[in-house]
């Protein structure tokens, strides 16, 4: 189980976001007289996973503007058994001298940090959170403890840092990337997914006291360990007669949302069909990475109009997969399969990828010069500012009056000009606009 402290000084809120987040008023409370006082531990489901979490609230009531001993004593007992701290400062009192101690010592615990700027209902708060940059623990979460908002997003957060193959909980083996290879009845999946394994993992068949169809895919790339998801049928095709296969809807979106990069992979003989769109355009809505394995580029005669013709599909049907990586490859004799791996990693990288806040709004403030937002009934709409409260996928929010009445042009301007900006070719960029009236 994976185990989460919150901290911070006295009355921020603390309390009220453990409660929030065990979702009952009344946590369990946890005596253990000596060392801790007054220490709350219970278990919750977070982001979908079960985690034991520490208030450290009433461990601090003497620290006014320092950390003094007793209370760092207990804090540091909180987080030396933590795989994760949620930092909660006030965003309504802004940062104080104890909440800059307090952030220097987390930042030396080297212990993965979410930062949260709590007591952000409405506009003020909302501005005021994002003071805590300047604490130098990334991007503050703007949530209400009281209110509720916000908290969906700290879920997420959780899950994500928790399960960052990067920062995996301590002792837990290495977390296989997992990815999906997806795509029409016969582009060559099975072929590909034989390359990649390697045949001996084939002959050798299902693994002691699995099912065959339960056989872990799963191989090992520079990098570390590669899970297949498997996409159901992808092994049983055989036995199917390949006319009346149809691509499973359900069966691919089952897999892109088990996946962090979803590998297409093309019949490039045939190029990229209505079926193909469908399925990057769903990945794309679940917000995967995608790259696209252009196979059977061995039996293809002019590959310079292949390649045009892709780009032509993907230029005007996917504004979405804009730049997405195009590798070719022949699954059947492995040429080319060594660079898919790479480039697999690559996106997975940008898809993970957050962006400072300064560097983030001097490129926003460079866009809003070239382009003014546009006058909605005769009021012009000001962006203030933007964050990146999360990745995967890089989620942006935009911040400033009547900025949810943006018009759908600028929207995409903003996220083209983002995608370019900061070279994530094939990546789902996620756009949030926040009314700050
Ligand atoms: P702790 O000492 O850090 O555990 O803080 P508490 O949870 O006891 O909260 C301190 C005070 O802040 C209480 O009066 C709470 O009602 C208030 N508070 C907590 N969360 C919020 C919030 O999201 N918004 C506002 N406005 N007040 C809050
Ligand atoms: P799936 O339905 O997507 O799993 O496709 P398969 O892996 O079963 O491949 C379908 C057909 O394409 C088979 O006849 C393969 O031999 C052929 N095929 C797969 N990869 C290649 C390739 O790289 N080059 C060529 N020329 N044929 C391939």
């Amino acid at each position: 189980m994976h185990r989460i402290a919150i901290l911070g000084r006295p009355n921020v809120g603390k309390s009220t976001l453990f409660n929030r987040l065990v979702g009952r008023k009344l946590a369990i409370v946890d005596d253990t007289p000596g060392v801790t006082r007054d220490r709350k531990e219970a278990e919750a489901t977070l982001g979908g996973l079960s985690v034991l979490l520490a208030d450290t609230a009433g461990l601090e009531e003497a620290a006014p503007d320092t950390i003094p001993g007793r209370m760092r004593a207990s804090s540091e007992a909180a987080l030396k058994a933590a795989d994760l701290a949620i930092f909660v400062i006030d965003a309504r009192a802004g940062i104080t001298p104890a909440d800059r101690a307090f952030a220097n010592w987390l930042r030396r615990s080297g212990l993965p940090v979410i930062l949260v700027a709590n007591k952000a209902e409405g506009r003020l708060g909302t501005q005021m959170a994002m003071e805590a940059y300047e604490l130098g623990l990334g991007d503050p979460l703007p949530v209400s403890a009281e209110h509720g908002d916000g908290i969906g997003g700290l879920h997420d957060e959780i899950r994500d840092r928790l399960t960052d193959p990067g920062r995996a909980p301590r002792g837990e083996a290495e977390r296989p990337l997992r990815i999906a290879i997806v795509g029409r009845p016969n582009a060559g999946k099975s072929t590909l997914v034989n390359t990649l394994l390697g045949e001996e993992r084939m002959i050798t068949g299902p693994e002691p006291g699995l099912t065959r169809d339960a056989v872990a895919l799963e191989f090992r790339d520079a990098e570390g360990p590669v899970r297949i998801v498997d996409t159901a049928g992808m092994r049983k095709k055989a036995r199917i007669s390949h006319r009346l296969e149809q691509m499973s809807v359900a069966a691919t979106l089952a897999a892109l949302k088990e996946a962090e990069v979803v590998v297409l992979v093309l019949d490039a003989l045939l190029g990229m069909d209505e079926q193909d769109l469908r399925i990057a355009r769903l990945a794309e809505r679940e917000g995967r990475a995608v790259v696209i394995a252009l196979n059977k580029w061995d039996a293809v005669e002019d590959r310079a109009a292949t390649r045009k013709a892709l780009e032509d599909v993907l230029t005007a049907s996917l504004a979405q997969s804009k730049g997405v990586a195009v590798v070719p490859i022949s699954a059947a004799t492995g040429r080319g399969v060594e660079k898919l791996m790479p480039t697999v990693r690559e996106v997975y990288a940008l898809w993970n990828r957050r962006v400072p806040t300064g560097e983030l709004n001097r490129w926003f403030e460079a866009m809003k010069e070239r382009h003014q937002p546009p006058l909605v009934e005769g009021k012009r709409i000001k962006l203030r500012y933007v964050t990146m409260p999360k990745a995967r996928p890089p989620t942006l929010a935009v911040f400033g009056t009547r900025a949810e009445l943006l018009p759908e042009d600028y929207r995409r301007y903003l996220v083209n000009s983002f995608r370019e900006a900061f070279v994530m070719p094939g990546v789902p960029i996620r756009l949030n606009l926040r009314g700050t009236d």
